[in-house]
């Protein structure tokens, strides 16, 4: 994606203030690389990078309508300062944008500045013209994916240059905002988190949430900035007896709080069901040490000892990346002790390098991979990665659903009999583990043990299971196993062995249709698309199928036809309706459709409906997708189909605000919880709803459980404001303790 506009004639820009831009920008980027790390040759290589691209960028500039070079100088200053790569990745950022909007042709790069440059630059030029075709975002995964295993350094510069992006997108429209953040929700978040870019990842991730629900993004800000002297003070009264006992030790180390970041915390209220105030871990405490490599292991020990001596530690929370490290590559050693006032709290214990490398993650790797073999640790993963690439794949979408089970997540560590490790993620099942060792072994397993003791198929792996598994030869692959594993290469395998399987009887279904075609003096060719499309069948294979697998009976179905001249023709036009996205949709009234309007104009002119997946409410925000049959539907921005809808059919999405002058009618459901003192309160929450605030009820659902309840309540609101005064009003009743919206 390139935030580039031609220069506009009529607009008139200073040279000077130009010039500044670019001196701030250039200055920025060599303060960066001032250090003496650099060798002089490359330093003036970097120079004359800048120099052709700044020649070759001179009639651009930004959105912002600044010069566009500061763009590519800025993208340099991220992959050299905050990403920690080399000189090389350097000049190809500062150039990663002339061969693709620009007269400059590789061959020019490629004579200034070399092979390996021009490579890393022709990497960067098709990964970006991707994002101007309207292919789903799959297809695009899978071409990222393809350009990791051959060149990391291009994926890295890539993410550096959406970073910069994204810093910079409050010029863009919305919908371009919008859709740029699924895109890095999708592709950019899970790679950088799975090649061990913590910052990175963090960072897309956040910006993302500013993008797509910026009202939570910027009261989650306000409440940690508001509470943050209360933080401060936990936190010195939590450091200052363990520093005591720490010094001591005469090993160099600093301690200090780390914020959780937004979007972090906004998962744990999600996922936990908890308010902001209930929070506690709101940061944790980490320990850097500065010691030699060879004693890094004892050393962290040594300070986690004393860490738990002046904190009781919760001993099932400890976790050992030190011994085992993350297969990304990460290391330290985690724990959760109980510090002043109950509270629990984090501590973090690792080393300089183990940090370097938890921040920076694969470009750190990259440095200190002379000391040990964390090379490797990559090296498999992108061995995993080729082999889920080569395996046929029906499209994209199934590709993706293979491949991305294992970028998230944790990892358990097996042993075969003989006492081999393999690493799964978490969650892999023994079925699993049978394909990592061999699909032939996969293909015919039939029992598992584990510690001698059989289990069933899916049975999920543990830390330390040894597992042994025994064979058939007459076992094959059952469209059920594809639910019993978790891992890419077994649920690819498993699908290769399934389509084979599916291809013999396709064969056997075609052979039927023929022999009863041919007995009804019917040729094949002249009839077989009419049969397929009245049938309801996606392809002529599936027609095939399903006549083998005895779903389709051929003599019932010709029934269906007259026969004119040797040709099926259909006795009554009964074609299913097209099918669209997942979730309902509750049509409004005509007289209603006021209220939204879709690229600056009445939405009431299109067919619309608000979508049912997400209920919107005036004053969230929105956007309009354009179905392919019905008119256009709305949307809320942070709906759980938002990002598969953006990424899929970005070109279907279209801008949707609310105009303010209307009164409406929504749907939404509050989730109240309170203490049970009988049927009282229930009483006084339906009184107050309906007289009180005059708010008609549609739902209304209620579970007492151990002193507390549970309501589940349906109103029609006006607009979000309307649901947030009622929200606020609910809170104060007696007994009720928490009332929130709830989000599908
Ligand atoms: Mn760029």
């Amino acid at each position: 994606m390139n935030i580039v506009d031609p220069i506009q004639p009529h607009v008139l820009h200073s040279e000077e203030k130009d010039n500044r831009l670019i001196r701030a920008a250039y200055r920025r980027l060599f303060r960066a690389i001032g250090d003496n790390q650099l060798q002089p040759e490359d330093k003036a290589q970097i120079r004359q990078a800048f120099e052709f691209a700044a020649k070759a960028h001179s009639q651009q500039r930004r959105k912002s309508g600044e010069p566009y070079i500061t763009h590519p100088l800025e993208v340099a200053r991220i992959c050299y300062e905050e990403m920690g790569l080399g000189p090389t990745a350097v000049i190809a950022a500062l150039l990663h944008d002339t061969v693709e909007d620009t007269p400059v042709e590789l061959e020019d790069v490629n004579r200034d500045f070399g092979p390996k440059i021009a490579k890393i630059v022709d990497g960067l030029t098709k990964l970006d013209g991707l994002y101007n075709v309207e292919s789903p975002q799959a297809e695009n995964f899978k071409k990222v994916l393809s350009t990791l295993v051959e060149d990391v350094r291009v994926v890295l510069i890539k993410m550096a240059d959406r970073l910069h992006n994204l810093r910079t997108i409050d010029i863009m429209p919305r919908h371009k905002q919008l859709k740029i953040a699924a895109e890095t929700s999708y592709i950019y978040a899970p790679l950088a988190h799975r090649l061990g870019l913590y910052n990175l990842k963090s960072e897309f991730t956040d910006l993302c949430m500013k993008i797509t629900e910026p009202d939570l993004y910027h009261e989650l800000e306000e409440k940690l900035k508001h509470t943050q002297k209360d933080r401060n003070k936990f936190i010195n009264d939590f450091i200052k007896p363990l520093k005591i006992e720490l010094d001591k030790l005469h090993i160099p180390y600093k301690i200090y709080g780390r914020p959780k970041t937004i979007s972090s915390i906004s998962n744990k209220i999600k996922t936990k069901k908890v308010a902001f105030e209930e929070i506690y871990d709101l940061f944790a405490v980490r320990i850097i040490l500065d010691v030699p490599l060879e004693k890094e292991k004892s050393a962290c020990w040594l300070f986690y000892s004393i860490v738990t001596d002046v904190h009781r530690p919760i001993p099932e929370r400890l976790k050992d990346w030190i011994t085992t490290p993350k297969s990304n590559g990460y290391e330290s050693l985690h724990t959760t002790v109980i510090g002043p006032g109950g509270r629990y709290v984090e501590v973090q214990i690792r080393t300089k390098r183990m940090d370097e490398i938890a921040e920076k993650g694969f470009a750190a790797h990259w440095k200190y991979k002379e000391v040990n073999s964390l090379q490797s640790v990559y090296d498999h993963w992108f061995d995993s990665i080729r082999d889920v690439l080569e395996t046929p794949h029906n499209d994209a979408i199934e590709f993706l659903n293979d491949f991305k089970a294992n970028l998230y997540g944790e990892e358990v560590y097996v042993y075969t009999p003989k006492g081999d490790m393999k690493v799964l993620p978490k969650g892999a099942t023994v079925l699993d583990f049978a394909f990592s060792i061999h699909t032939d072994v996969g293909y015919h397993a039939t029992a598992f043990k584990i510690n001698n003791k059989l289990v069933p198929m899916g049975h999920a792996l543990e830390s330390g299971d040894q597992i042994q598994i025994i064979i058939n030869k007459n076992q094959k692959p059952t469209e059920d196993w594809l639910k019993l594993v978790v891992t890419g290469k077994a649920r690819s395998r498993i699908r290769t062995a399934l389509k084979e399987e599916q291809r013999k009887l396709a064969d056997q279904g075609k052979e039927i249709l023929e022999r009863k075609l041919k007995n009804s003096k019917l040729e094949f060719d002249d009839n077989i698309d009419v049969l397929v499309k009245v049938l309801n069948c996606k392809t002529r294979f599936d027609l095939f199928l399903a006549i083998a697998e005895e779903k389709i009976d051929v003599t019932e179905s010709l029934r269906l036809f007259n026969i004119e001249k040797g040709k099926l023709i259909e006795k009554k036009a009964d074609i299913g309706e097209e099918k669209d996205i997942p979730g309902k949709t509750v049509p409004i009234p005509v007289e209603q459709r006021v209220g939204i309007l879709v690229n600056g104009e009445p939405a009431k002119q299109y067919n619309y409906t608000l979508a049912h997946c997400c209920n919107p409410l005036h004053g969230d925000e929105i956007f309009a997708y354009v179905a392919t049959n019905s008119g256009l539907r709305i949307h809320r921005s942070n709906c759980p189909n938002a990002e598969h809808l953006m990424v899929n059919h970005g070109y279907r999405i279209l801008k949707a605000e609310w105009s303010d002058m209307i009164e409406e009618a929504f749907n939404a459901e509050l989730l109240i919880i309170g203490i049970d003192d009988g049927p009282g309160v229930i009483e006084r929450l339906s009184h107050h709803i309906s007289t009180k605030l005059g708010v008609n009820i549609t739902s209304f659902s209620i579970q007492a459980h151990q002193g507390t309840f549970e309501g589940k309540i349906g109103l029609i609101v006006n607009s979000k404001t309307h649901l947030n005064h009622i929200i606020r009003a609910l809170s104060q009743i007696d007994g009720i303790s928490s009332v929130r919206r709830i989000d599908h």
